[in-house]
């Protein structure tokens, strides 16, 4: 069983563990199992903004913020790019992991696209929460709202896609798994099934790409060395439901390629 990983990081990210650079994924690949490809996504605000800024989200109600660090980001991301593209015979693809501002803009330079093999698109603040007081109803509207712009943007694939919602409420409704998975299949995205951050819906989300034969990607997110190349968790997730892969629209970047 080999997969090709579309969501993975390097330490240019800020919430990697340890020093992770595109050479180890590129000595992973060059095993040949089971990774075939790996594109690394690096967080847009890793990229535009420094550190103390990104984990402000103060860019996300205020995008003016992101034109003031268009070059500077630009640069970073081009030297990295470069890094990554020295790879590609390998299996290293060009990525990047995005949020939607309040403008609806992602955090990465729309010039710069044609340069990126996979665009994920992730929800990892909302200026609404649990911290925050809110209630459950309106922790869902707004997310509800945020997806629905989100996966029209243009992204390829929506990340972790209930993580967050799962973090700020309870329960979430049964109903928004389908509904979720709906609303990315009319708009030509593919479903993350993510390693990293496991929640309790991925079976019910698996199930319902494949009851409605949505495209899927079994992602890593690996963000430590010991995370490169391991599918384990999708493994189990198929023994538990007793599926193969072939019930399984694959996404691959090769669909897209611009
Ligand atoms: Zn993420
Ligand atoms: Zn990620």
């Amino acid at each position: 069983m080999k997969f090709d990983d579309n969501h993975a990081h390097t330490n240019l990210s800020y919430c990697c563990e340890g020093n992770i650079t595109p050479k180890d994924y590129a000595a992973a690949l060059r095993k040949g199992d089971p990774m075939r490809s790996a594109a690394i996504t690096t967080h847009g605000f890793a990229i535009y903004f420094p550190k103390e800024l990104a984990w402000s989200w103060k860019f996300m109600l205020d995008p003016s913020i992101f034109d003031e660090h268009l070059r500077w980001g630009n640069e970073r991301l081009l030297r990295h790019l470069d890094e990554v593209d020295a790879f590609r015979d390998d299996g290293l693809l060009t990525g990047v992991e995005v949020e939607m501002m309040d403008d609806g803009r992602l955090t990465v330079d729309p010039k710069l696209k044609d340069r990126l093999d996979v665009i994920v698109g992730s929800i990892h603040w909302l200026p609404v929460g649990r911290q925050g007081g809110n209630d459950p109803a309106e922790i869902l509207d707004l997310w509800l709202a945020h997806t629905s712009r989100l996966v029209r943007t243009g992204i390829d694939i929506l990340g972790h896609p209930l993580r967050w919602l799962s973090a700020q409420i309870d329960h979430v409704p049964r109903e928004i798994v389908p509904h979720v998975v709906n609303l990315a299949r009319e708009a030509g995205v593919a479903i993350e099934i993510n390693a990293h951050y496991v929640v309790n819906t991925d079976a019910d989300l698996l199930l319902e790409t494949i009851r409605t034969n949505t495209p899927v990607t079994f992602c890593t997110d690996a963000h430590r060395l010991d995370e490169i190349g391991h599918f384990g968790y999708h493994r189990k997730l198929l023994d538990d439901l007793d599926l193969t892969l072939d019930r399984i629209v694959m996404w691959s970047p090769s669909r897209r390629r611009r």
